[in-house]
């Protein structure tokens, strides 16, 4: 058989329209795709239902393939592990990216999981937080300092902490010059404090070389008198505890 002559042939002696069977319209036959080897030269059904029932059949495969997938895995959960490892080692990068592209889209949901997380581990995280103010008793200190003394507006602030003072000067104090004992704490009138030569609500700076170690009381009774006379004044320190009940004690400095 010539099928070009008799195609074109049919073609002719073909009506314009078609009866889909699955949506069951009447269509021009140009909303049918071509099939050589049927009668008419078209699909049984037209170009919408054919792109229907395909993506049909490809959901049912995808979901057959998944549901083989559960089974084997069900069955060999070790080697599954084993697997999913392996995939995931291998695409560390694109799960890294997918992720943050999924955080991106959904910011309430990372929103209520930081906060659902913080909530379950509140006393995880005041522990850990208690344990490092213990760790770091300077810090929140050096923090508060610096915080004051960028407040005050007076230059560079410099990143350090008391006990690098006391140690550049052998913790002998800059006002009395006697010795600090630096295991004693504060309310202790003998106790450490960094003194401000010049002090910052006076211009001066948060700096190492604007800074001294000091006992606590003669910080407290210097204040910030700046003349010169009470900047060398030695005062000589009485260690009573006298000095509890005279100064209100800051918490800092
Ligand atoms: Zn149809
Ligand atoms: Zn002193």
């Amino acid at each position: 058989m010539d099928d070009g002559k008799s195609e074109a042939a049919e073609n002719d002696t073909q009506p314009a329209e078609k009866y889909c069977t699955g949506c069951e319209r009447t269509l021009p036959r140009s909303a049918f795709n071509r099939q050589a080897r049927a009668r008419d030269g078209l699909q049984w059904r037209c170009r919408e239902c054919e792109h229907a029932a395909g993506a049909e059949r490809r959901k049912k495969n995808r979901d057959a393939e998944l549901e083989r997938n559960r089974r084997w895995r069900a069955a060999n959960p070790e080697r599954a592990r084993a697997a999913t490892n392996r995939q995931y080692a291998g695409n560390a990068v694109n799960r890294r990216a997918s992720s943050q592209r999924w955080r991106e889209r959904n910011p309430e949901k990372v929103k209520a999981t930081f906060a659902s997380w913080r909530e379950t581990n509140a006393d995880h995280d005041r522990a850990r937080n208690r344990a490092y103010r213990l760790q770091n008793p300077e810090t929140p200190r050096e923090n508060a300092r610096r915080r004051r003394a960028r407040q005050a507006g007076n230059g560079e602030v410099e990143v350090f902490t008391r006990r690098e003072i006391g140690d550049r000067d052998n913790w002998v104090c800059g006002i009395c010059g006697l010795t600090i004992d630096p295991a004693l704490s504060w309310p202790d009138p003998q106790s450490q404090s960094l003194d401000h030569i010049i002090a910052l609500t006076r211009g001066g700076g948060h700096t190492r070389a604007n800074c001294r170690i000091a006992h606590l009381v003669c910080n407290m009774r210097k204040g910030n008198r700046q003349t010169p006379a009470a900047l060398a004044c030695r005062i000589p320190v009485t260690p009573s505890p006298i000095w509890l009940g005279v100064f209100s004690y800051p918490e800092a400095e």
